[in-house]
């Protein structure tokens, strides 16, 4: 098979690969659609890697064993390759997995883990499938365009008469923008860049502010009665968005940190959240059994199917990275078989 690679700053190339095969509950899965997410910076680092990616959406082609998927089926690739057995895996909560066994240990390949790929090799159990009346297409945007923040959107309980801030709209902040809006909730949106603002305006989002405005706590401020939003939710990974979401979230409000971050963000326990009353939170993805309200916001939602700026051939796949690393993209899709 054809794969992805990064081969040095600012290259990227296909590679030839084995095929992975089917082994114990993995089953394998000829990739139709591989979203991608933030391999860029890797490509802009120059730091080199032959297992590319972690988003797919594609068709079983084979299973070594029966289970919950057999081949024929339109599936969505799952992240990671956690145990199925430990606590946390069995309650859904798999991307928290303890146990994580080594992926070469237990299927005896090397190839298989790349999304970035023509096939690749994953626990049945993580392959729900998808919905007759969506294409493959638009079922890959329950990996990272819309689950982290389906998620988020969820344990805060976002309802109609909520307003939300969203810090960095970048295709996860795009996402949840879609995810927020859905809800019914008013979105405040905020970034550096004014493509993704007006990106954000065109998904919903009632208003975009410039994060680089020296007011815009006090904007945010004026925009809910001087009180603050009731959640916010921060996917730029930066420690100023992370204190522009604690300072504009009123007293008993939620923060949740979806973007993940490099450097310590200072939070003071006494101000932050023992006087105001703040709950903090992290998340990663969603509980699996939350596929099913995903595809419906795939489906019902007007602005999902804008998530996506661009789909591209894998053989383009140098132009892909340009493409990703450029400021006012939305969710780029790489199909490996053209
Ligand atoms: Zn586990
Ligand atoms: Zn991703």
């Amino acid at each position: 098979m054809k794969k992805a690679a990064i081969l040095g700053e600012r290259q990227a190339g296909l590679i030839d690969a084995p095929d992975p095969k089917a082994v114990k509950d993995w089953a394998v899965v000829k990739v139709e659609t591989a979203p991608m997410c933030t391999e860029y910076k890797g490509w802009l680092g120059g730091w080199k890697a032959e297992n590319l990616g972690h988003e797919a959406a594609g068709v079983v082609v084979d299973v070594a064993q029966e289970g919950s998927v057999k081949v024929g089926d339109r599936v969505v690739v799952m992240p990671q390759y956690p145990c199925g057995v430990c606590e946390l895996c069995v309650a859904g909560e798999y991307i928290h997995c303890e146990n994580t066994p080594n992926f070469e240990t237990y299927s005896g390949q090397k190839e298989g883990r790349a999304t970035m790929a023509q096939y690749l090799l994953k626990p049945m159990r993580l392959l729900p499938k998808i919905p007759d009346d969506l294409t493959i297409d638009q079922a890959s945007l329950a990996c990272c365009s819309l689950g982290p923040s389906y998620s988020a959107m969820d344990r805060m309980n976002v309802k109609p008469f909520d307003t939300v801030l969203i810090t960095g709209l970048g295709p996860v902040g795009q996402g949840s923008v879609v995810n927020a809006t859905f809800r019914g909730a008013r979105v405040i949106a905020v970034d550096l860049v004014e493509a993704r603002r007006d990106r954000a305006k065109q998904l919903g989002a009632a208003e975009a502010l410039d994060a680089a405005d020296e007011q815009i706590l006090q904007k945010i401020r004026d925009l809910t009665d001087g009180r603050g939003v009731n959640y916010s939710l921060d996917c730029s990974g930066s420690p100023k968005a992370h204190r522009l979401c604690i300072d504009a979230t009123r007293r008993k409000g939620i923060v949740m940190f979806v973007g993940e971050c490099g450097e310590d963000t200072a939070i003071r326990i006494s101000q932050d959240m023992i006087r105001k009353g703040l709950t903090l939170m992290g998340n990663w993805h969603y509980n699996l059994s939350g596929f099913p309200n995903v595809m419906k916001v795939v489906r019902e939602s007007p602005a999902a199917k804008s998530l996506v700026s661009s789909v591209l051939p894998m053989s383009e796949i140098q132009k892909a990275m340009e493409t990703c690393a450029s400021d006012d993209t939305g969710k780029v899709l790489l199909h490996p078989w053209e």
